[in-house]
């Protein structure tokens, strides 16, 4: 045991890089007050914030989440960002952007921050910890910049100023008192590269990505993205990569891009997806939503041999699946297409596909 709180914060950290989780920065358990005017703004102008029901408040304040909290560990877990990215061409290939298609990364950073929590309490007997990886209310990208984790990028990213890799996020929230860090002084380099490379113009504004337009934040919704995105979304399957790919400052991998044969992909039943995806973020995502993407960039490959497969995903039980087929089928256009259509039509009770098989049929008649 140790009372020099500057002494266990160096072992603290060097813990954590010994688990290979860089970097590593401190923050007090105080309330995030500058990322909580922007949310009550967002919020006060009929704004949405994705992938999250709890309230500004506690997306804020780590005391509401955890009473007895003092400090907050913040750490980033490095991934690959591969040179070769999505195509926007005509392929049956589909793309998983960087850390989606490995082994689920909240998995292996909850695990290794829970050792690096029993590693505070070999040193703090009395200290309680409360590990977390993305899927608690707070804003964690802010804890991690009061943290000193990196600098706000242009393309929201919090990145390191310096060529290092892409990171992930988790943290160790705490009831030992610890040594804060402070925000890094440094800029990115403003360089906007990453905005011009958004192929959605989601980064008009910097440092607000509007996730409206964001092609990463419609392949993880539930809800299908807007017509007017989904011919941008070439061929990504899960994730985007291309704001982060031209940043300067990210450190690429001589790596390709993950790719998988499309058709195979569409058509996994429940089963084999959970057999060849049972422990990857790609099962976290789940089966459903990536296979919809899937079919949308069936649509986008223009390879009329794939028309047969989405005739037969125009009859699958998930409406999600009808709905991105029919869009698909009418980028085809052809008798065969429209035929099938209308007989769908018939059939059809869910009323968003029906829309969708509507739009489909105007869209081949021209
Ligand atoms: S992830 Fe893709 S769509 Fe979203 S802001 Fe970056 S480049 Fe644009
Ligand atoms: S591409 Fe340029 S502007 Fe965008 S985050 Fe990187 S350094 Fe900043």
């Amino acid at each position: 045991m140790i009372n020099n709180v500057s002494t266990l914060c160096y072992r603290l950290k060097d813990k954590a890089r010994q688990l290979g989780l860089s970097p590593v920065g401190i923050t007090k358990a105080a309330p995030l007050e500058e990322t909580r005017t922007i949310l009550e703004q967002i919020s006060r102008t009929g704004g949405r914030i994705p992938f999250t029901v709890d309230s500004v408040s506690r997306r804020t304040d780590p005391k509401l989440v955890w009473p007895e909290a003092e400090s907050i560990v913040m750490v980033g877990f490095p991934y690959q960002v591969p040179t070769v990215g999505p195509s926007t061409g005509r392929t049956l290939k589909g793309y998983f952007a960087a850390g989606t298609y490995e082994l689920d990364y909240h998995r292996v950073l909850i695990d290794k921050l829970s050792e690096l929590g029993t590693f505070l309490q070999s040193q703090v007997p009395q200290a309680e910890v409360f590990p977390f990886v993305d899927t608690g209310p707070l804003v964690e990208r802010a804890l991690a910049y009061r943290a000193g984790l990196g600098v706000w990028g242009e393309n929201s990213f919090l990145i390191r100023p310096q060529h290092g890799p892409a990171f992930f996020l988790g943290g160790l929230a705490t009831n030992a008192v610890l040594a804060p860090d402070h925000p890094l002084t440094d800029s990115c380099l403003r360089c906007r590269k990453c905005r011009d490379a958004c192929p959605t113009n989601a980064l008009a504004v910097p440092y607000r990505l509007n996730y409206r337009r964001c092609l990463s934040y419609w392949t993880q919704a539930k809800e299908i993205m807007p017509d007017e995105l989904r011919s941008q979304l070439g061929n990504r399957l899960y994730g985007c990569d291309s704001c982060l790919r031209a940043c300067p400052l990210i450190k690429k991998s001589p790596r390709e891009g993950v790719t998988v044969d499309l058709i195979k992909f569409a058509t996994l039943t429940n089963r084999e997806f959970r057999h060849q995806y049972g422990s990857s973020s790609v099962a976290w995502r789940g089966r459903t939503v990536l296979q919809r993407n899937a079919v949308l960039v069936l649509g986008n490959s223009g390879q009329k041999e794939v028309i047969p497969i989405l005739l037969r995903l125009l009859l699958d039980p998930r409406a999600s699946i009808r709905a991105a087929a029919a869009w698909s089928l009418g980028c085809y256009g052809g008798y065969q297409v429209q035929s099938a259509l209308e007989k769908r039509l018939d059939l059809e009770t869910e009323p968003s596909v029906q829309a969708e098989i509507v739009s489909a049929y105007e869209r081949s008649s021209t």
